[in-house]
């Protein structure tokens, strides 16, 4: 604290509608283990995760699709202390296989030697889904494409 401002935190926790096409990316998550994109009228692009619109045209997505479950790392961020944690994650901006977009997430069960862009992952989702993004635990470095269940 200096003589002008009081520095403090604040923790709200809150419930709020996730929306349409949030709400049913989820609960496929949830219940079927499986990541739903959405392809874009105009410019085909399949965004994912769904969305029920393109932020790129401005019309609404009409086509659901299965992408994944695999995927190719494009970009990661790795911090010091990831490997730390148990399990070891990092986020990562994942193209998932039939998507356009990058699917932001997080990489765990890897050694940080073994991370690049065009590494192959597949998904990890958690044994107790709760229609929450973290149903889909993490992406994992694999050689091959299959989603496993921790
Ligand atoms: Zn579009």
């Amino acid at each position: 604290m200096n003589d002008d401002f009081v520095t403090a935190g604040v923790n709200l926790q809150f419930h709020y509608a996730a929306g349409a096409a949030a709400s049913r990316f989820l609960c496929a998550l949830r219940d079927e283990q499986k990541i739903f994109g959405a392809r874009c009228p105009e410019c085909r692009r399949v965004l994912a995760p769904a969305r029920s619109f393109c932020p790129r045209c401005f019309v609404e997505t009409n086509e659901w699709l299965e992408v994944g479950p695999g995927g190719t790392l494009s970009a990661f961020v790795a911090p010091p202390f990831a490997q730390l944690l148990e399990p070891a994650l990092t986020l990562a901006l994942i193209r998932l296989d039939g998507a356009d977009t990058a699917f932001v997430h997080r990489l765990g069960e890897f050694d940080a030697p073994m991370l690049r862009r065009g590494l192959r992952v597949a998904p990890v989702f958690a044994a107790s889904r709760q229609g929450h993004i973290l149903d889909l635990a993490y992406f994992k470095p694999v050689e091959f494409d299959n989603a496993h269940s921790i």
